[in-house]
């Protein structure tokens, strides 16, 4: 006779949470080890060497992973937590690993610990996330899994775009019930109920070349028509209704003494609501289209995207759930809303409510004083697990 083996009672919040309040040492060991390998986006072998490190920590607690392999970035890492309470559908806990910073700068900064503080590349934003999310995880299946299954998942490319991860991303939300994104917590604790979408655009212009004192009335100045451009597109940008529109790069021309034949920049579009995406985005257009200077015409590119998150029904009840677990440990957590864009608006964009900034308390991301909150990583690793068993009883 095959006996169907019926779960045990989950773990207990209250288990869990206490052998969480031990790990501190243990989640700054890992820490140090993560951030103390270089992961630009770019430079995969880097990006999969962290992922190595936290397959390790999966293998040595029992967990299972998986990965998904990518030619040209890093893969994507799941791990799995069978879930014990009869629920099905997964609880998505998820970070990215790549940073912003180039190959060399562990060795110029590596990770170090200052009054209260952990700094170095990625500690926020966001290696200490992940390594709380993994604490989650191990813990849940140390003590008899979660109220519902729950999966890990690290992306390798956030910070360009997510151009691999991306559909990694939607497909696993759509089959979630939660998603936890542990960006950095913000530095007044609150988390990220938010976020403002953006679109991230390439405008070639073509004009047409000719000498600037021979026969400057045969050409066409694609920088000429460039200019009006810029102009135009600036204009869109609306502070108020939380709209901006910034041409962030130039280039163009070929000799100060040619009427130049090519002009492109790159733009970038913010917002908040999808309406204010298809009315920015139809503006843009009509701008690509606009002949400014007679001979030229100009094309437009989307090269990355990043969907806002909006905060529905379900991501408020989640909200709801989060703030009640913190509250359980003593501390008040507000929502937020952020400018800048995450994996979470993808998540929420397939309709799983979503929590974004859930990682432990930091600040200027993206640059060399990047810090993070030490005494922060123990209770929000707790929140979430707290949260968790709040869902779980929810049923
Ligand atoms: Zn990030």
């Amino acid at each position: 006779m095959k006996v169907i083996s019926v779960s045990a009672a989950p773990a207990p919040a209250d288990q869990v949470s206490d052998w969480l309040a031990e790990q501190q040492p243990a989640m700054l060991a890992l820490l140090e080890e993560v951030v103390n390998i270089d992961s630009g986006s770019y430079d995969k072998a880097g990006v999969d060497a962290v992922g190595e490190r936290f397959k390790r920590f999966f293998a040595e607690h029992g967990i299972e992973t998986t990965t998904i392999p990518d030619e040209t970035y890093g893969e994507a890492i799941k791990a799995h937590v069978a879930g014990s309470g009869g629920a099905n559908k997964p609880i998505l806990l998820m970070g990215h690993r790549d940073t912003v910073f180039p190959r060399g700068e562990v060795a110029r900064r590596p990770f170090r610990i200052e009054n209260g503080r952990a700094y170095g590349p990625g500690v926020c934003d966001m290696k200490a996330g992940l390594v709380i999310n993994a604490f989650v995880l191990a813990a849940y299946h140390k003590f008899g899994g979660a109220p519902a299954p729950l999966l890990g998942l690290i992306t390798s490319d956030e910070e360009i775009g997510s151009p691999a991860c991306r559909p990694i991303i939607e497909e696993t939300a759509r089959e979630a019930r939660a998603v936890f994104n542990s960006e950095p917590g913000r530095p007044s604790g609150n988390i990220v109920t938010g976020r403002k979408g953006g679109v991230f655009m390439q405008m070639n212009i073509h004009g047409k070349a000719a000498h600037s004192g021979g026969n400057f009335a045969q050409g066409a100045s694609a920088i000429g028509a460039l200019a009006h451009k810029i102009i135009a597109l600036h204009a869109i940008t609306d502070i108020e209704a939380g709209i901006t529109v910034n041409v962030g790069l130039i280039r163009g021309g070929q000799s100060v003494n040619t009427v130049a034949p090519l002009a492109e920049c790159e733009i970038d579009l913010r917002y908040i609501t999808p309406d204010q995406r298809e009315a920015a985005m139809a503006r843009i257009a009509e701008i690509v289209a606009a002949e400014d200077v007679a001979g030229t015409r100009a094309e437009l590119m989307i090269k990355g995207e990043f969907h806002p998150l909006v905060q529905d029904d379900g991501s408020k009840e989640l909200f709801g759930v989060y703030q009640k677990a913190m509250a359980e440990n003593g501390v008040t957590v507000e929502g937020e809303f952020a400018g800048g864009c995450a994996d979470s608006g993808f998540t929420a964009s397939v309709g799983c409510p979503t929590l974004c900034a859930t990682g432990p308390v930091g600040g200027k991301a993206h640059s060399p004083e990047e810090y993070m909150e030490v005494e922060t990583m123990v209770p929000r690793a707790q929140g979430i697990a707290r949260a968790i068993a709040g869902l779980g009883a929810r049923g």
